[in-house]
């Protein structure tokens, strides 16, 4: 059944995780100011759900139960279902501003289901009906699913197997009767302490020599020996000065970790590969092109709210009627409908895979991806260019506050007449936010390397770009028949 909002800062509460912060281990996660703010995007997606406005981009019909579940929980059953996908992930953006974490599991999920479907048809293994149990579950207690698949990945010129420390990609340490003990770590994981569960994926396609590190799985998020180590975000430590304009986005925010797996125990029924080297790259194939295709909605979403931030900004400080300026907040709108354009056209053509649910056109999510690697820093850069320097130099909410100097802060930030200095700081403080505070891990870094980096979708243009039929064209057209 869905879970409300409050249930879910419940259920996490009862976890328990073991995560590091500034070296120093957590004691509640759900309450430390610096990570609560990113509980609250995740805690959106259940909120949204219940609003009977957008229950139709928030729930789908599950396939296996007929029941209503969350979207983050479902395998999608056609292309509309993949549309919607990216309009729900860009009303989150808008209402978060910031990355809400769960399309990662969304996107596992869907990827390991078709991957299963086809090696047990070609192995007669049975992964994908312990795939199906663990998604029942998922879908029955709404849960929050972290899909895990960046390793450390150590020197990047050699494989797994090559690795001077075995550790540097997650593998299986031990096969025994009952299941496989892993050990390794994933970095960058996003969202990992505010999921219940986890769902490991192999980063790369594996060779012959790398069998152990093939390895597909789930495990509870705080199952004995997983341990975090949570990762620093520009200007992350304003949340602990207690104000709330400085912080940019006092609500929302998102976060990555560190994963480590210290020889943790993993039963048969919740391994999904182990040792099928030749389906890995399949797997990362089809999770990558699902989250290329998440940019274009989450990314597009945050842009919304980056371009209104933007637009206000002028309208305070006056320079609203400006001929360039309006044309910079067009350039921006421009470059964001575009990468929705592209998300909402991969999802369009998407086809049915071999277990029945429906993947995206690999080639347009991977062009959509590569754009999303360029427009938000464009974006951001015209932001920027709007806003001023003042949303670098401006004093604190500390000063604003203050009796002595307070008054002087008023009188030289304010800008056009009925507008108040406070309002003008607040919309300064989230453009800087969102271009360069903690925001913008999720609005530029991730933008370029998330769902990895612009490189690996070059290699996917390459190879599903079609320039033997392209050049074929050419020859009939311009009337070209021998050799
Ligand atoms: Fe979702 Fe975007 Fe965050 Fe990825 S970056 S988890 S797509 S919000
Ligand atoms: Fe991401």
């Amino acid at each position: 059944a869905l879970k409300t909002a409050a249930q879910y800062e419940e259920s996490l509460r009862k976890l328990n995780f073991k995560v590091y912060l500034q070296g120093e281990l957590v004691e509640k996660p759900v309450d430390h100011p610096i990570i609560r703010p990113s509980m609250n995007s995740v805690k959106m997606t259940y909120e949204l759900a219940q609003d009977p406005q957008y229950e139709e981009l928030m729930t789908a019909t599950s396939h296996l139960t007929g029941k209503k579940v969350n979207r983050f929980c479902h395998l999608h059953q056609s292309s509309d279902d993949l549309v919607k996908k990216v309009k729900m992930q860009r009303l989150l953006g808008q209402k978060t501003a910031a990355c809400f974490q769960r399309c990662v599991g969304m996107d596992a999920i869907n990827a390991v289901d078709s991957v299963t479907f086809e090696m047990d048809q070609k192995l007669g293994s049975n992964y994908h009906e312990r795939f199906n149990k663990f998604l029942l579950q998922m879908q029955e207690e709404d849960w929050t699913v972290d899909g895990a698949m960046t390793d450390p990945k150590g020197d990047r010129s050699l494989s797994p197997s090559k690795q001077v420390d075995p550790d540097l990609f997650v593998h299986i340490v031990e096969k025994r009767a009952d299941g496989i003990i892993v050990s390794g770590a994933k970095a960058h994981q996003t969202g990992a302490i505010n999921s219940h569960w986890i769902l490991v994926m192999p980063t790369i396609a594996m060779g012959k020599d790398d069998v152990d590190y093939a390895v597909s799985f789930c495990a509870p998020a705080d199952a004995q020996g997983i341990f975090y180590i949570y990762g620093r975000q520009s200007c992350d430590t304003r949340k602990l000065e207690g104000g709330d304009i400085d912080v940019g986005n006092k609500q929302f925010g998102g976060h990555e970790a560190l994963m480590v797996f210290d020889h943790v125990f993993i039963p048969w029924d919740n391994v999904f590969m182990c040792g099928e080297f030749e389906f890995s790259g399949a797997l990362v194939e089809r999770f990558a092109g699902y989250h290329r295709q998440s940019y274009g909605g989450c990314k597009v979403g945050v842009g919304d709210v980056l371009i209104g931030a933007a637009a206000l900004a002028a309208d305070y400080n006056g320079a609203n009627k400006a001929s360039h300026v309006k044309d910079k907040l067009i350039e921006m709108m421009h470059l964001n409908e575009t990468l929705y354009a592209c998300g909402i056209a991969c999802s369009a053509e998407g086809h049915k895979t071999a277990s029945g649910n429906y993947i995206i056109d690999l080639l347009l999510a991977n062009v959509c991806k590569q754009n999303v690697t360029r427009f938000p820093y464009e974006i951001a850069r015209l932001a920027e260019d709007i806003a001023g320097g003042l949303m670098v130099t401006m004093p604190s909410e500390k000063d604003l506050r203050s009796p002595e100097i307070g008054k002087v802060v008023e009188k030289y930030f304010r800008g056009v007449a009925g507008v108040s200095t406070e309002n003008r700081m607040r919309i300064l403080r989230l453009i800087e936010n969102i271009t360069l505070g903690t925001a913008a891990v999720g609005y530029r870094t991730e933008s370029m390397h998330g769902a990895g980096s612009p490189q690996a979708q070059r290699i996917m243009i390459a190879r599903q770009g079609n320039l033997e039929q392209k050049k074929e064209l050419a020859k009939s057209i311009a009337g070209i028949v021998q050799k």
